[in-house]
C-alpha cells in the first residue's frame, strides 16, 4: 500500500521533532517516521551517567523551554528523553513508530520512501537520523587478534562491568573525556588520545560551543575568513565529573598505541600494557544509507548541501548531522534555526 503525504521526515529524535514542529506551524502536511519504539532517539540509549554539556535552558527545541531537572545543573540523558516525549506529545507531533526508512527513491513527480511497513509518496524529505547508528572505528593493527572486550562509545553503560579490569579508553573528545572519568575511580584504566587533551576552559558549556559555531557560520558565509569556529575553543567540556578526575589527576593522557596483540596493546617504542577491554569513543558518520538510491554522496560520503538543501536534490533537505548542516546542527539548542530554514524552503518549493 502507498500513503501519500506532502513532507516525510526521517528520524524522530531531537532534529526530526524540530523540522516537525516548524513544518506544523506552516501548515504543511507531514509525518515523522521513527525506527525506534520509544521516544528520546538516540538519547534512550546513552550510557546511564552521561550529562549534558549545557543548562536545560541552554539545551531547548524551538518553542519548549528544557524545565530545569531538580538536583542538577546539567541534565542527565533521561530527563532529555523524558523532555523529548513530553514535546512531541505537546505539539501533537504525526510519529509512526516504529517505522524504518529502507530507501528513497525519486522521479520527476515525487520522492518514494520505502520503509519495512509500507511506502509513502512526498513532495519533500527532510532526512534527521542521526549518527549515533553509526559508530566509526580506526583501522588499528590487531583489532581481530585482541581476546579482551572490545566496545563502542555506544555499547557503553558504565562503570560496573569492568571493575578492577585493565581498561584502555580511546578518545580524546567529549565522550573519551566522559568515560575515561566515569571508569577512572573502579579500574585500572589507561586513556589514550591521538594528540594530548585540549581542554576548553572551565566556564565555557555548550553556549559558548553554539555561539562559536555561529559566528564561524556568518564568517564563512560573509566571506571574512575561518574563525575556526569550535574547534579553536577545544575539544573536551569540563562538565563537572571530568573537571574532578582530571583535578585529581585521573586523567592522565598517552599517545596512541600502535597495535593490539591479543592481550595488550603496543606502545610506539615496543612496549605494551596489559589490557582486558578496550572502549573505542572515536566518534560517529552520518547515518546516511537510506539516501544511497538517491546517488548523491560527495567525496567524503557527505552529500553536498546548501545550508539544508541537497545540492542536486532540491526536495531533500538533510537536518542535524553537523555543522555540514547548519552551525552546531547536531545539538539541542542549535537545530532549531536550520529545521525553521528547512521548512521556509520547503514550504517555498511547493507553494503553500
Ligand atoms: P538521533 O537522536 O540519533 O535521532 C535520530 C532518529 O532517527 C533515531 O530515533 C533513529 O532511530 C532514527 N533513524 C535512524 N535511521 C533511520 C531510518 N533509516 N529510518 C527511520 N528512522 C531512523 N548535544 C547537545 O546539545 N548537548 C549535549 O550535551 C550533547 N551531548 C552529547 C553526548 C554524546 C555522547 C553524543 C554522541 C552526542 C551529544 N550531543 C549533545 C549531540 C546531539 O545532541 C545528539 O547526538 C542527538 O542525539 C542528535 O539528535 P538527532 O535527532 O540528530 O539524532
Amino acid at each position: 500500500m502507498t500513503r501519500h503525504t506532502r513532507v516525510v521526515v526521517i528520524g524522530g529524535g531531537q532534529a526530526g521533532l524540530a523540522a516537525g514542529y516548524h513544518l506544523r506551524r506552516r501548515g504543511l502536511d507531514f509525518v515523522i517516521l521513527d525506527a525506534q519504539a520509544r521516544a528520546g532517539g538516540a538519547w534512550q540509549h546513552a550510557w546511564d551517567s552521561l550529562h549534558l554539556f549545557s543548562p536545560a535552558a541552554f539545551s531547548s527545541l524551538p518553542g519548549r523551554l528544557m524545565p530545569h531537572q531538580p538536583g542538577e545543573t546539567y541534565p542527565d540523558a533521561a530527563h532529555v528523553v523524558e523532555y523529548l516525549r513530553d514535546y512531541e506529545q505537546r505539539y501533537e507531533l504525526p510519529l509512526h513508530r516504529p517505522v524504518r526508512v529502507r530507501g528513497v527513491h525519486r522521479n520527476a513527480e515525487h520522492l518514494r520512501v520505502e520503509t519495512d511497513s509500507g511506502t509513502w509518496r512526498a513532495d519533500a524529505v527532510v532526512s534527521a537520523t542521526g549518527t549515533w547508528w553509526r559508530p566509526f572505528l580506526p583501522a588499528v593493527p590487531g583489532h581481530a587478534v585482541f581476546r579482551g572486550r572490545q566496545a563502542h562509545t555506544v555499547r557503553y553503560r558504565g562503570p560496573e562491568e569492568f571493575a578492577g579490569q585493565r581498561v584502555v579508553v580511546v578518545g580524546g573528545g567529549n565522550s573519551g573525556a566522559q568515560i575515561a572519568a566515569d571508569l577512572a575511580p573502579h579500574t585500572r584504566l589507561t586513556w589514550v588520545t591521538r594528540h594530548p587533551p585540549r581542554y576548553l576552559a572551565d566556564e565555557i558549556d555548550g553556549r559558548a560551543l553554539f555561539d562559536a559555531a555561529t559566528a564561524r557560520r556568518r564568517a564563512l558565509d560573509a566571506g571574512t575568513g575561518d574563525t575556526g569556529g569550535v574547534a579553536s575553543l577545544g575539544d573536551i567540556v569540563t562538565v563537572p565529573p571530568v573537571r574532578e578526575a582530571r583535578d585529581a589527576g585521573l586523567l592522565k593522557a598517552r599517545p596512541m598505541f600502535t597495535r593490539l596483540t591479543p592481550d595488550s596493546v603496543q606502545w610506539a617504542d615496543g612496549t605494551r600494557t596489559e589490557a582486558d577491554a578496550v572502549i573505542w569513543c572515536t566518534g560517529f558518520r552520518p547515518a546516511l544509507s537510506h539516501l544511497a538510491p538517491l546517488g548523491l554522496r560527495g567525496p567524503r560520503g557527505h552529500i553536498p548541501t546548501y545550508g539544508t538543501r541537497a545540492a542536486d536534490e532540491p526536495r531533500l533537505h538533510l537536518l542535524g548531522y553537523g555543522d555540514w548542516t547548519g552551525p552546531a546542527s547536531a545539538t539541542l539548542i542549535g537545530v532549531g534555526r536550520p529545521a525553521r530554514d528547512a521548512a521556509r524552503e520547503i514550504a517555498e518549493l511547493l507553494g503553500t
